[in-house]
Formats: structure tokens, sequence, C-alpha cells
């Protein structure tokens, strides 16, 4: 039975209006969380600009990251696509289970996406054109989220993904460039990321203290550099960003488990000057940094 607020179902209404969100908030006596990241967008534009930019078509399963209200989740189930959604606070189940009422498509896991076998929920899936992964990230665990989809290797035609301005700016710094971080060589050796939307604080309640933008990623079938052991290739990345202003012979030390004498022959090897910054160097120079200590055996 569709419940109803007012005259109309909920799945007449605008659920991203700021009215709807207050109307809902004093039925449900709900309180926003800071600590769960929970900003709602209210702004259509962008909305239907982030569910456009995803690529995802009727006949997509798409397994959502924190639908709060259910505002992105309602605009994709609109186009005819299949949606799981998982969310950790279990305030919000009874609220979506109303807002989305009128859509047998929706399904949701009250869980925490960082436990949530997200390849399992892929494999029992697989049947549909695309599977895709969306959201609007809570800002605390932004990073620690996209590195599990690309760690576990998700089988996700494309990952969209709303997240602080500030670190959408250093994913997509390209290698080699001042702003670029661990966190953008890592994503930029499983896809490409492309920025499909920013959002002003204003364009959501509560207002965030920063704006944001919307990153898309379409992993790679195979990896962007070939390397004999990821994990040694990611120790590399993180060590190196690590200690950005140190020269890498220096903070390259311990990648891998090799030791400072080590670290200078691999360079050495390698032809990479060891006075440089891990900021300067490329994805294939990391590649071939690791490659060299886990060939020469120095990880052993
Ligand atoms: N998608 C909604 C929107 O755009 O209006 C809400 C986005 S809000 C920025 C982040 C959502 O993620 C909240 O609903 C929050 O409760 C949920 N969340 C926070 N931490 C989570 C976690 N570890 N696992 C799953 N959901 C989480």
């Amino acid at each position: 039975m569709t419940k109803v607020t007012g005259l109309r179902p909920f799945y007449m209404m605008k659920l991203y209006s700021s009215q709807t969100i207050n109307d809902i908030k004093t039925r449900h006596d709900f309180r926003f969380a800071k600590s769960l990241g929970q900003n709602f967008l209210t702004d259509r534009n962008i909305i239907e600009k982030i569910v456009e930019g995803s690529g995802i078509g009727p006949d997509d399963f798409v397994i959502e990251i924190g639908p709060g209200i259910g505002v992105l989740t309602k605009e994709i189930l609109d186009i005819g696509a299949t949606v799981t959604a998982v969310e950790i606070d279990s305030r919000l189940i009874p609220i979506l289970q109303e807002t989305l009422s009128g859509y047998d498509k929706f399904n949701v896991i009250n869980q925490d996406i960082m436990k949530t076998d997200l390849n399992g929920i892929a494999e029992a899936n697989k049947d549909y054109a695309n599977i895709r992964i969306i959201g609007n990230l809570p800002y605390y665990i932004t990073t620690p989220i996209i590195m599990k989809i690309l760690e576990d290797r998700v089988p996700a035609a494309s990952v969209t993904c709303m997240m602080q301005k500030e670190v959408a700016d250093r994913i997509k710094a390209p290698a080699g460039s001042k702003n670029a971080g661990a966190i953008s060589l890592a994503v930029q050796y499983y896809c490409d990321v492309t920025q499909i939307a920013r959002a002003p604080k204003e364009a959501f309640v509560p207002s965030p203290k920063v704006d944001s933008a919307v990153l898309r990623f379409d992993v790679l079938e195979k990896p962007r550099v070939e390397v004999p052991d990821t994990k040694v290739l990611f120790d590399c990345i993180r060590k190196g960003f690590g200690q950005r202003r140190k020269t890498i012979s220096n903070s390259l030390v311990g990648a891998g488990g090799t030791a400072k004498e080590d670290i200078k022959k691999v360079l050495e090897e390698t032809g990479i000057e060891g006075s440089r910054r891990a900021e300067t160097l490329s994805l294939e120079e990391f590649a071939a940094i690791s490659s060299a200590i886990s060939e020469g055996g120095f990880n052993g």
C-alpha cells in the first residue's frame, strides 16, 4: 500500500525538495547525523546530471552507496533500473520503505558499505546489462570506499561518486603533477576518471562546509601498468607520498620491505634519480620501481 503525505503518494513527489525533507524529518523524528556525513541533495539539476552522467540505463543493476531518504535512488528507479542500496543508518530504512514504496525494483540492505560483499551482490546480478555503482558518498570515508571498490575488483561498468571538491581535485590530478597524491595514482592504475558535475554547498541540507564534485570512474579491462605484485606497487605509492617532502631514496625505504641500500640499487637499476620526490613520478616509474623490488627479491 502506498503511503501518502498530504494528497500525493511519494513516488509522485519531489523527494529532493527541502520541504519534503523537513516533513519527513518531523514525522519520523529524524535528526541528521553529522558523524555519518548526512548531507542530502536538494538540487534537481545536479541530481539529473549525476544520474545522466553515470550512464545508467533501464536494463542495468545499480548498487547505491548511502541512499539517505532516496533522492538519487528515485531518479535511478524512474529510468527503470534495478537498485540495491546499502545504508548504514537503520533510522533511514523505514523512511526509504515509505519514500520508495511505489517501486518494486528497489531493495535496501542495512549495512556498513565497508563490510558489504560487493562482489557477492554483483555475482548474484550478473545477468543484467551492466552493474553500475553510484553514491553521494559520506565525506568521512570517501577514499576508503573508492579504494575498496577498486581493490575488490568489483565488475562494475562505471562507478559514479559525489565527494568533496578538494578530494575530487586530488583524485583526478595527473601523476607527476603537484596536486597528485597516493589516491590519484591508485585510482588511475585501475580506471579512467572524468568529472561530470560540480555541486555548491547550498545544494544540500544541511549545507556542508565545502563544495562538492562528481567523478565517474570507468574501470579499465586491465590495470594501466603491469606489475608482478600490486601490493608492492601500492606500498611504494603509499610510502612515497607518505613523506612527500623527502626524496624517494629516503621515502621509499621499507616499501615492500626493502632496506635502504636495496632501494639505492633499485633506483640505479631503473635509472630513476633518487633525489626526486614522489609527486614528480609517473605511474610507469612507480611500476618500474615496484617491479625491480619484486623481481630482485628485495621484498623477501
Ligand atoms: N544519497 C543521499 C543524497 O544524495 O541525498 C544521501 C547522501 S549522504 C552524503 C551519505 C549517506 O551515506 C547517508 O545516508 C549516510 O547515512 C550514509 N552512510 C554513511 N556511512 C555509511 C557507511 N559506512 N555505509 C553505508 N552508508 C553510509
